[in-house]
């Protein structure tokens, strides 16, 4: 009898844990960071400890206790047990948002991800561009460097790469005794994707996290209609926003592409926003919404380096580094505007950085002063001090696509947002910021769809806290409550 394990992701938004067994065959569904659980005893100041952060993490329940799942530096010197044999067989993602896959980096890197190719890519720029998630590459630690001359020098740069398998939306694969069958699904992240897995005892499937007011619906419609075909005996069902019901109008990515479009036609100077950085299709958006007004999305260099990758590896997916602007903003000592040569210049930014600093889409704050009408500048909440050099004209305007705040801690950094906003005119006592943003989940309605659509024999709530199982329960009659580290049969 086939049986999934929940170690993480119900009775919670995010942290997806879910370990399918069926006789000799384990995989493991996503391996996410709970925000949450986190949130109980860690904070921007206290963390696990870097030496001992297997321990602290099982110790505190945020990491599952398996044998031998974890990456052999960490768990030898942290006295942990390790088996030669890895314990599951694969690891399967569904998306690369921190809640499902932040927690790769403290796997052992011998036992196989299957994820999208879109997903690889968004874990590649975190690897690369960001700060040690190790998601695709180990940095091995805690061990010394046997060759050296002088004894006790600490092994740096021992680089292990993950083992990585692409998957496709559509194309079955097989991992032991399972059958793995991905579908691209509409989320807020390229390469999301729904599961089916075909077991000896029966179907299952995962929605992962879904919507159908993006822009791939029909994606998430082909999922819903290939799971009433396949016959559903388990299904693991997100309930993010169950309890949220639909806006009137509908709020669509659409609606955000024309409502942008035309907030920027009547701005009489810089247009800025801000939006998720890795939710392409949400660029997207304001790429053609900016296009349509004449105008040209500038994106950041981070943003800059991941359309780089799927130009390359994934080629018209998104749009080109050509047809944005790329923003390069003061480096560590600031020398940009002060006459220096390149070599000098590029010592100034990391090295992933310095190939835009000569791209022909380059531009620095004097081109945004100077063209602002010409422009749709993305600023993040933790880049607005380039306001300082940019200094954007009256009848400037900025454009919201972000969530608003759902705890004490987002409402402090709005706050702080608006000082800067106020500060630089963009927003003032009666002129409100423009709120254009939809969510990454779909709301009562759709998940009603995705149930109805499905059409499983039970069904467990995932995704969602547990006071919002009730709606879950309304929508099916069978509905299994699951508590963490809790199993149920397929
Ligand atoms: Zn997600």
């Amino acid at each position: 009898m086939a049986s999934v394990t929940f170690h993480g992701g119900v009775g919670e938004i995010g942290g997806n844990k879910f370990l399918v067994r069926d006789g000799d065959t384990s995989v493991m569904m996503d391996f996410g960071m709970s925000f949450a659980a986190e949130g109980r005893y860690f904070s921007e100041y206290r963390k696990a400890r870097a030496s001992n952060v297997l321990v602290d993490m099982l110790e505190l329940g945020l990491l599952p206790r398996i044998d031998g799942l974890y990456r052999r530096d960490y768990a030898e010197h942290m006295g942990l047990a390790w088996t030669e044999e890895p314990p599951i067989d694969a690891i399967i993602l569904t998306h690369a948002h921190i809640d499902h896959c932040g927690y790769l980096g403290y796997v052992r890197e011998d036992i196989p991800v299957h994820c999208t190719r879109a997903s690889e890519l968004i874990m590649r720029c975190f690897d690369e561009t960001g700060k040690g998630h190790q998601l695709t590459e180990l940095k091995t630690k805690f061990v010394y460097n046997t060759n050296s001359k002088k004894p006790w020098t600490r092994l740096k740069d021992d680089k292990r790469r993950r083992d990585i398998r692409i998957m496709s939306s559509g194309k079955r694969f097989r991992v032991g005794g399972i059958t793995v069958e991905p579908h691209e699904v509409d989320h807020s992240l390229p390469g999301a994707c729904a599961l089916i897995l075909h077991t000896s005892s029966g179907t299952l499937a995962n929605t992962s996290d879904l919507r159908f007011h993006g822009r791939r619906a029909r994606a998430t419609d082909r999922f819903v209609k290939r799971c009433a075909k396949a016959g559903i005996g388990l299904l693991l069902c997100e309930g993010t926003r169950i309890s949220k019901e639909p806006e009137t109008p509908a709020r669509t990515e659409r609606w955000i592409e024309r409502e942008a479009a035309r907030i920027m036609r009547e701005s009489g100077g810089l247009a800025v926003c801000g939006y998720p950085m890795r939710d392409l299709d949400r660029l997207e958006s304001l790429h053609l919404a900016a296009r349509a007004a004449d105008r040209t999305l500038v994106v950041d260099l981070k943003q800059a380096y991941l359309l780089d990758l799927f130009e390359t590896h994934l080629p018209g997916a998104y749009p080109r580094l050509d047809e944005v602007g790329i923003f390069v903003n003061r480096g560590s000592w600031g020398l940009i505007d002060k006459g220096y040569p390149d070599e000098a210049l590029a010592k100034d930014y990391d090295g992933w950085k310095r190939d835009f600093l000569n791209h022909p889409s380059r531009l620095d704050y004097r081109d945004i002063s100077a063209g602002a009408k010409k422009y749709l500048y993305y600023c993040d909440d933790f880049s607005l001090q380039n306001l300082i050099d940019i200094r954007p004209q009256k009848g400037s305007t900025y454009i919201r696509s972000l969530t608003e705040p759902f705890d004490a801690d987002m409402e402090i950094q709005e706050r702080q947002v608006k000082n800067w906003l106020a500060k630089f005119g963009l927003i003032g006592s009666s002129r409100e910021w423009h709120q254009l943003h939809v969510s990454g989940h779909g709301d009562a309605s759709q998940i009603r769809r995705v149930i109805e659509g499905a059409g499983a024999e039970r069904l467990v709530p995932i995704h969602t806290e547990r006071k919002n199982e009730a709606r879950h329960r309304a929508m099916h009659g069978r509905v299994t409550s699951v508590r963490m580290g809790r199993t149920v049969d397929v």
